[in-house]
């Protein structure tokens, strides 16, 4: 048989995308690498664990959020989840930051952290809260972004209006050049705050995150973050059992080694020397794979050049999954923790500063009673974990690195964990087919670098791609969004 559209990788991008490919009554078939769904937003399990691959927080649940709106498209329910009071609490040497989702208690715990310019920070957090929706009523409409054909340039043009408009000013400026503007660009408590805050979304520093990007992201906190019963990956599940219950195939366990052009249609070959069918193609397994997954015939029809897409700036990510009893943070009920090394504050990578997460004491399929299943993890550079005989010590270094900063925050951690288990830039590799271990998408790098995105467009007729390589980038939110464009057009 030959399917409508065949998707490579079961990512929350691919995930959204066949699902709503489907709702539109078009016959899919999803080709997942791995035995698990939701990519870097998946899971495995372990000695009684269940562990997250990357991402934990979700977002974009909320009344008019983007996955509420999937879900509502598709007319089925969302896992349980918790939404979060105290989105995380920043722990500092001299004081811990409790960032609030709601906008009137945030500016309360503004005026006690920054007592000498709460009021600045609290006009910068207005223009934060303005902005942000301006960009949410620009991306409402799904246009591909940047645009690449004509087509997409007259689809653009009518979003051209006041709203619009007034964003220009926050599209050639840095994070930066607004702190300029509230007389907050020394403050430096506030951007050590803030660069924890943008490194975990947007994967870059106050200097090169363009504003209307930071901004949206500051912003979705705000809108509603979630604690999800069982991980990320029951979102994942959802949206897979729709597909399935519609009609359509996922295929587990079918690495796609090439894509190809076959007279009309196009022919995926699987690592088991299996063929199937497509007239149109997605991919989902990011940028960096694109040459390795597609002909050589069709990568040479791409604006996708593999030379340039090597050079571009992208993170790696150090993790540790572990299992701990539940006693030690029994005087916390804040599930997501930031920690600033005390030693480097201001480092932003390698250890200096992460996230933890830390299951809700009462979701049973995350860890058994009484034990909590955690994630850590830091921006780490890429070239650091390719050198073999330094790999084993350098990863131990790390691991302690972390875990002892935890636990100089929240005293006996380290010894009540029953499982620790690393993963470096060569785990991402071996598990989730990124390559080089490269995560997260391209990392901003200036203003104006969101006009080097790629679109879903790879320039070939007919093969789109998704995921966190492509506009508007990482998140669950924003390959979400990238999935559900390419969709749309695809349906066009
Ligand atoms: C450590 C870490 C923490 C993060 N934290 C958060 C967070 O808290 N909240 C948040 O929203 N986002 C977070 N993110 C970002 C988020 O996880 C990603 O941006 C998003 O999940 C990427 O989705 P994707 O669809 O682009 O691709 P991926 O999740 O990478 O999925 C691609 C899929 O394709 C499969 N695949 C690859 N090659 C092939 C092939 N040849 N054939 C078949 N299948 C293939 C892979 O196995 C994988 O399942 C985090 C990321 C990391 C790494």
């Amino acid at each position: 048989m030959i399917y409508d559209v065949g998707v490579v990788g079961a990512g929350f991008g691919g995930l959204a995308a066949a699902a709503s490919l489907a709702e539109k009554g078009m016959k899919v078939a999803v080709f997942e690498a791995s035995n698990e769904l939701g990519g870097s937003a998946g899971k495995f399990e372990r000695n009684g664990y269940r562990f997250q691959s990357g991402a934990t927080l979700g977002m974009g649940f909320e009344e008019g959020g983007i996955l509420r709106k999937l879900f509502d498209q598709l007319k089925i329910d969302p896992p349980d989840m918790t939404l979060l009071d105290t989105i995380m609490d920043i722990h500092m040497p001299d004081r811990t930051i409790h960032y609030y989702r709601e906008r009137s208690r945030w500016y309360e715990e503004i005026q006690r952290i920054f007592p000498d310019q709460s009021s600045a920070i609290q006009s910068f957090y207005d223009e934060v809260y303005k902005v942000g929706a301006m960009v949410d009523r620009l991306t409402e409409d799904l246009p591909v972004f940047p645009p690449r054909t004509i087509k997409d340039m007259t689809r653009v043009v009518p979003l051209i209006n006041k709203n619009s408009l007034q964003l220009l000013p926050f599209m050639n400026q840095t994070i930066e050049d607004r702190l300029k503007k509230y007389g907050l660009h020394n403050h430096r408590l506030f951007r050590v705050f803030l660069n924890g805050e943008l490194m975990d979304s947007v994967q870059t520093s106050v200097e090169y995150c363009p504003a209307f990007l930071g901004y949206a992201a500051l912003q979705t906190f705000h809108k509603g973050a979630y604690a999800v019963h069982g991980s990320l990956a029951s979102v994942a599940e959802r949206l897979a059992s729709f597909i399935k219950d519609s009609g359509n195939d996922i295929y587990m366990r079918h690495p796609i080694h090439k894509v190809e052009k076959s007279g009309r249609h196009f022919e995926f070959h699987t690592k088991r020397d299996q063929v199937f069918r497509a007239q149109k193609v997605l991919l989902n397994n990011s940028v960096h794979n694109f040459h390795d997954t597609v002909s050589d015939e069709l990568g040479e029809q791409s604006y996708i050049q593999s030379l340039k897409e090597e050079k571009r700036d992208t993170w790696g990510a150090f993790i540790i999954h572990g299992g701990v009893d539940g006693t030690v943070f029994e005087e916390s009920e804040v599930l997501y923790h930031q920690f600033i090394d005390p030693d480097h504050p201001d480092e932003l990578h390698n250890g200096g500063q992460f996230l933890m997460s830390l299951s809700h004491p009462e979701d049973l399929k995350m860890a058994p009673y009484g034990k909590r299943s955690l994630t850590i993890s830091t921006h780490t550079s890429l070239s650091n974990w390719w050198n073999s005989d330094q790999y084993e010590a350098d990863k131990e270094h790390m691991k302690n690195r972390l875990l002892n900063t935890v636990d100089f925050y929240f005293p006996g951690f380290e010894e009540k964990l029953d499982i620790v288990l690393p993963g470096t830039p060569v785990t991402f590799q071996k598990w989730l087919r990124r390559k080089g271990g490269k995560v997260g998408g391209y990392t901003p790098t200036g203003k104006y670098s969101w006009l080097n995105s790629y679109s879903i467009r790879t320039g070939i007729p007919d093969v789109y791609q998704c995921g966190d390589t492509v506009f508007p980038g990482a998140g669950t939110l924003g390959v979400t969004l990238s999935g559900m464009t390419a969709a749309k057009e695809m349906t066009r």
